[in-house]
């Protein structure tokens, strides 16, 4: 089953998201990949894969990306925020965290949470339907 997953990472957290989707490309090959500007830049330079590109995160990029969510045309967030060191749209990010938990999508803040996300068969087979409120 084809889902699409949303990929971001502050700064800081790049190198990490980077060496993440180096070692589950062959999962996310299979999937339509969405990310913020600069990350989704990154990862489908260095993993050679199509990602389609939002505006940088600060420049409205999680804006893009949450809109996805409430439209309902977000399947997963792989969201590797910097809990070291301030983002001026912090904002933003909050918004972003928001509005998983207001939609019930399941968002992986770090490399364990999204090891165990990205193999879960329960998500990637069919057989888990998730529950999206009814708003
Ligand atoms: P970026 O945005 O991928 O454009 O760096 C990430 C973010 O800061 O939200």
């Amino acid at each position: 089953m084809q889902k699409t997953i949303a990929l971001v990472a502050h700064d800081h957290k790049k190198p990490e998201l980077l060496a993440w989707a180096a070692a589950h490309k062959n999962e996310l090959a299979k999937h339509k990949l969405v990310a913020t500007g600069t990350t989704g830049g990154l990862v489908a330079k260095q993993l050679a894969l199509p990602v389609h590109c939002f505006k940088s995160g600060p420049l409205g990029g999680d804006q893009q990306i949450g809109a996805l969510i409430a439209e309902k045309k977000l399947d997963c967030l792989i969201f590797f925020w910097d809990p070291l060191n301030p983002a001026p749209h912090d904002p933003d990010v909050k918004a972003l965290l928001r509005l998983c938990s207001v939609w019930n999508l399941p968002v992986a803040c770090n490399v364990a949470t999204a090891d165990m996300l990205i193999t879960s068969p329960l998500f990637w087979d069919g057989s888990y339907q998730r529950v999206v409120p009814d708003l």
